[in-house]
């Protein structure tokens, strides 16, 4: 299936790593120009430079999303360089534990790693966006519709990332730009690698976890979840808009006595 997406520009955050990586290099795979924005340096570049051996573009642009001018800075770097920006996948976040006891200005730190550069970035693309028409994908969590304990800041944000997804649907139909959300469970990446290496048996807690996940029993792929952000980014999904998507095996929705134990 031609998904249309040759030669069309994605800013991506977090892209370097985990989901975001998976999101570039299926993007890339498609045709598409990638600008993926991100604090540490060596990954970005490697992989600009893997790309741009074949001929495709990685451009890598390195900052602090939590800073609001490295997001103006990285839509102004996108558009000099590519003259243009097709869509925005709002990517990066971390599950930072900031919860109840922790207070008030470390519930608003967890806001800006998981929140306010969302908003931010599609505020400084909405021109870009509205003249390509373009599309916004809001990588979420089903923390924030499951809750988790102990995670006060990062359920907050992931709950408002599906609330803005509705909102922004809606203030940007006029302008024929789509917004959806992709909500991961329990994808491997290196940031869940990194949790479960801090475990006293981390295989033991791998597997249990996976257990919980009644399609294979087993952990989502990036690719998977990259597959589903392709989709919703190409014009093979022109009337989706405003929609919530859980990529995640049936972990989230389906019938507790499924998901805790084994299906025969
Ligand atoms: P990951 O493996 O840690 O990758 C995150 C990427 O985002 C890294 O490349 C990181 O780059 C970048 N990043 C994070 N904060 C940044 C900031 N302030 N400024 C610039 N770059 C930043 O994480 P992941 O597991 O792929 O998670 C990706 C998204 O999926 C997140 O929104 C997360 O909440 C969501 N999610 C994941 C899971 C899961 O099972 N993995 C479950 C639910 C939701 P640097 O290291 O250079 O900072």
């Amino acid at each position: 299936m031609d998904l249309g997406l040759t030669g069309k520009v994605a800013l991506v955050t977090g892209g370097s790593k985990g989901i975001g990586e998976g999101i570039v290099r299926s993007l890339l795979a498609e045709g598409a120009k990638i600008a993926n924005v991100n604090r540490s340096t060596a990954e970005g570049e490697a992989l600009q430079s893997e790309y741009e051996s074949l001929g495709k573009e990685c451009f890598f642009i390195r900052g602090d999303l939590c800073a609001t001018e490295a997001c103006r800075a990285a839509v102004a770097k996108t558009v000099d360089r590519f003259g243009r920006i097709d869509i925005v996948i709002n990517n990066a976040g971390v599950n930072d534990g900031v919860g109840l006891d922790a207070g008030p200005e470390a519930f608003v730190g967890s806001l800006e790693r998981n929140l306010i550069h969302y908003y931010a970035l599609v505020h400084y693309a909405l021109d870009e966006l509205k003249k390509s028409q373009g599309v916004i994908i809001n990588i979420g969590s089903k923390v924030s519709v499951t809750g988790q304990g102990g995670t006060s800041g990062y359920a907050a944000a992931k709950g408002a990332v599906n609330s803005l997804t509705r909102e922004w649907a809606l203030d940007l139909a006029e302008f024929g730009i789509r917004v959806n959300a992709v909500l991961p469970a329990e994808t491997w990446t290196p940031l869940y690698s990194h949790i479960i290496d801090t475990m006293p048996d981390p295989a033991a807690a791998k597997r249990e976890i996976a257990n919980l996940i009644p399609l294979g029993r087993r952990f989502t792929t990036k690719e998977e979840l990259a597959d589903m952000v392709v989709f919703l980014a190409s014009p093979r999904s022109s009337h989706t808009t405003g929609q919530i998507i859980f990529v995640d095996g049936g972990y989230t929705h389906f019938d507790r006595k499924y998901t805790n134990q084994p299906m025969s």
